[in-house]
């Protein structure tokens, strides 16, 4: 039987996962370079990614793959802050109630300890019921909601929570009372121990993974015939396959396909994603914050989350790379330049840095970022992705299952698909 002639969209971290382990197989990639969400680019004396990237993967095998071929600088835990009007207080909030002006920590403790009660036995149905059952009132209007109005932009009714862990555990219901009592280590970091490139951003330990791949960069599909199996690229070359294999936004995969049946485009239109904005700058100042990250909380500051590239990779030099993200609804077009300049006078407010400190600053921007996980995700992903299958098209990471992975599971998500088809 003559070879299967497999074509894979998009070389990030679940194309390059699926090509390494099909071999035979090509990649074409719209970008000049391969490596999508993950890369890594040089601005100013300093490596910024798209948006704050850490390794925290438990996965020997990936370790393995990524940690060995680049010096890595090993954190052994997380310091994370959360910023709201000029204070400063550990993350998450619920774990150190302590920290918030006396009359505000009694109402939370309050509020935290009659949602235990009243809530026990309640399943929430959605993100907002989730965060009243599991934090109470006042944790859940004067922090959960404000965040997530500026960070997801959707009604937290309107999100799933398919996302989240279970309930908390009685040890973390103790840990939130001590924490309300008095000033409590951090024993429940975001993240124990992770790791982060000395040199080339999170994309430095990552560049090898497209060595030996057969790819082709600058070709961006445009027209995907399903009924011919062909697909056509920007550029005018066309390509055969017997097996699609595709790792672009979903949404933009459907929009490309003219055999699409309505209901299919009409699940496709349901999909959300946020539209990312990275300020990226450099300053001449040492040791802006003892955080690696912070999240900001105040509604007029679009700003969502702070990161000092320099911290992550353990630069001791006298200058600090930061890098604010600002999330918004992916239809939004901001003034990008009102926005910059708005994102530098609030950080320098925050961080306590004033212009003439600052080397230089850019915006990019990342038109898909996080996919929102709200109640119609799951089953217009299915519905979308089980057409796809009848069609030979499968789809496989972050944008192509549509569903929120870190780099390790993005990886994986194409191996464990070239694995599934080479069975098949
Ligand atoms: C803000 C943010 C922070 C994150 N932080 C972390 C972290 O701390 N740690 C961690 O492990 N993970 C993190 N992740 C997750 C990680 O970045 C992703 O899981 C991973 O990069 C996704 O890889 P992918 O291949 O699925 O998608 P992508 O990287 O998006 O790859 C898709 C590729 O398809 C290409 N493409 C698009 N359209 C076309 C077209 N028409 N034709 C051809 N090619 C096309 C794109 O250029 C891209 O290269 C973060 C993600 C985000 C959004």
């Amino acid at each position: 039987m003559a070879e299967r002639k497999v074509v894979v969209l998009g070389a990030g971290l679940a194309g390059l996962g699926f090509a390494r382990h099909f071999p035979g197989c090509r990649v074409f990639e719209a970008d000049a370079e391969p490596g999508g969400h993950a890369r890594s680019h040089h601005f100013a004396g300093a490596w910024f990614d798209r948006g704050a990237h850490i390794c925290h993967s438990q996965d020997q095998e990936w370790l393995d793959l990524v940690c060995s071929r680049v010096p890595m600088h090993e954190m052994s835990s997380s310091t994370v802050l959360n910023y709201k009007r000029g204070h400063w207080f550990a993350y998450p909030v619920q774990n150190h109630l302590f920290d918030l002006p006396p009359a505000e920590r009694d109402l939370a403790l309050r509020d935290f300890l009659s949602a235990q009660e009243k809530y026990q036995s309640k399943s929430p149905r959605n993100y907002e019921e989730w965060c009243r059952f599991q934090y109470g009132d006042y944790l859940l209007e004067n922090f959960y909601r404000l965040y997530t109005a500026k960070y997801w932009h959707v009604p937290m009714a309107e999100l799933a929570t398919d996302w989240l862990g279970g309930r908390l555990l009685p040890s973390q219901i103790e840990k939130i009372v001590a924490g309300a009592k008095g000033p409590v280590a951090e024993t429940q970091a975001v993240f124990r121990k992770f790791r982060y490139p000395r040199k080339g951003g999170f994309f430095g330990m990552l560049s090898h993974l497209a060595e030996g791949v057969d790819l082709q960069v600058n070709k961006r599909a445009v027209r995907v015939s399903a009924s011919d199996a062909r697909v056509f690229f920007a550029d005018g070359a066309e390509e055969a396959y017997d097996q699609l294999v595709s790792t672009i936004p979903l949404p933009e995969l459907v929009k490309m396909i003219s055999e699409v049946p309505a209901e299919v485009r009409a699940a496709a239109r349901r999909l959300r994603a946020l539209r990312q904005y990275c300020v990226n700058l450099t300053v001449k100042r040492s040791r802006l914050s003892e955080a690696q990250w912070f999240y900001v909380y105040d509604p007029e500051i679009e700003i969502s989350r702070v990161s000092f590239p320099s911290a992550l990779s353990g630069d001791r030099s006298d200058q600090t790379a930061i890098q604010a993200e600002i999330f918004l609804p992916q239809h939004a077009r901001p003034d990008e330049d009102k926005l910059c300049s708005k994102a530098l006078a609030d950080l320098g407010r925050i961080l306590n840095f004033s212009p003439k400190d600052v080397i230089a600053a850019e915006i990019r921007c990342y038109p898909y970022s996080y996919v929102v996980s709200d109640l119609a995700r799951a089953p217009s992903v299915q519905l979308v992705r089980d057409w796809l299958r009848t069609q030979k098209i499968e789809t496989a990471g972050l944008f192509g299952a549509w569903q929120y992975v870190w780099s390790d599971r993005a990886f994986a998500g194409g191996r464990d698909l070239a694995r599934q088809l080479q069975a098949t």
